[in-house]
Order: structure tokens, then sequence, then C-alpha cells
């Protein structure tokens, strides 16, 4: 379990530490790096794995490539070649999951802005991941359709990811579920699931 922690402060990033709280989300990079920074000022936060979630621009990478042990949303090559050389230049390595692209249950496409490579174009995209040399391609994620029931996408996911393992067996995470719909992610195969509000309660109304 991810424990999404977007607009919570630094400190309950700590307290979550404490609590056995092992994986922080963040879906933006100018809100992530100065609370990874302040978080590190918690001895149970040192040692955190952090995962970038949001939809990323190429000019972002280098900064989330100091802090993130993975990125959830590569979703096209450009990307690719950001995050490669932002690891280049800080010597390290990232973990990628290829955000996919699903359609609504009535078969409507999602709209792009939402992020995400359409299924037919993950195998390409995988191949630039995996033939890097500092990414590592460690699966898909998703985000289900607003407002419609999830189950078609999360099958579809596990579809996707079912037909990239055959030829990586290494991407085995699939990142997918979060506060409202975890449960049905999880009978769909989610290894990750990304929860928000489900434990820091909504978003601006807390204390
Ligand atoms: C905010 C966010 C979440 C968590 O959402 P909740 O509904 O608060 O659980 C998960 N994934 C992504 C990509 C997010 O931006």
């Amino acid at each position: 379990m991810i424990a999404v922690t977007k607009t919570a402060p630094a400190t309950d990033v700590g307290l979550l530490a404490e609590l056995g709280i092992t994986d922080i989300g963040e879906n933006k990079d100018q809100e992530a790096g100065p609370k990874y920074d302040e978080s590190v000022g918690y001895p149970a936060a040192v040692g955190l794995t952090w995962h970038f979630v949001g939809q990323l621009q190429t000019n972002k990478a280098r900064s989330v490539a100091r802090y993130a042990d993975a990125v959830h949303s590569v979703d096209r090559v450009r990307l690719v070649t950001a995050l490669d050389e932002a690891c280049r230049q800080r010597d390290r390595t990232l973990r990628c999951l290829l955000q996919v692209r699903l359609d609504a249950p009535d078969g409507t496409p999602q709209p792009a802005r939402r992020g995400g490579v359409v299924p037919e174009s993950v195998a390409e995209l995988a191949d630039r991941v995996a033939g890097s040399e500092t990414l590592r391609l460690a699966g898909v994620m998703a985000v289900a359709p607003h407002r419609a029931d999830p189950r078609p996408a999360f099958d579809q996911l596990r579809q996707v990811s079912e037909r990239l393992r055959a030829q990586y067996p290494e991407a085995s995470w699939i990142s997918a579920g979060m506060s409202d719909d975890l449960e049905v992610a999880i009978e769909f195969g989610a290894t990750h699931v990304r929860v928000g509000r489900g434990i820091l309660g909504e978003r601006g109304a807390r204390r």
C-alpha cells in the first residue's frame, strides 16, 4: 500500500512512517521535493520508498529523479529519455511503471489530458524503458475512468499486464486502485494500491 500524501504536510509523512507505512506517493514535483527534504528530519521517515504517481513534465524529470524511487506515470518516449538522462546525471536507477489509458465501460476513450499510453503502444514504450541502462521496467499503472464501474478498466489493465509480463517477466507490478476502488483493484490483480483520502481524510478538510 502506498500512502498518497499530496496536500498533507511532511509531519504526516513522519507520523505514517512511525505507524509502519513504508511507501509514500506524491503527484506534484513542486510539492514532493520540499516534502521529501523535510521528512528526512523524522528518523522513521529515512529510507521510505517514494513513488511519483502524477503526470510528469519532461522538464521536471531531473528533479523527480533526485528523491523518487519509482515513477508510475511513464507514458511517452520523451519522458523515458528525460528520466534516463536525469538518472545518468545523478548516477542512480529508477523503477518505471507504464501508465495505461483505459477506456470507459461504454467504450469511450479517456481524454488524453489524463495521461497514459494507449494499450496498443505499451509494448513499444516498454522496449524503450527496458533498453535504458538506468531505468527498471517495473510494471503498469492506471487510474480508473471517472464515475464509472472500474471493473472493465481493471480487467483491461490486467490483460495489458499479462501481455507485458510475457515479454518482461520482471515487470510484475500492477498499480491500480485508490480510496474508492482499492478492493476491486485487488480483485483484478493489483499489487500496489495508492490510497490518499482513505488514510489521511478528505483533502482540504483536515484538522
Ligand atoms: C490522489 C491520487 C491517488 C489517491 O487518491 P485517493 O482518492 O485520495 O485515495 C492515487 N493515485 C493518483 C495518481 C493520485 O493523484
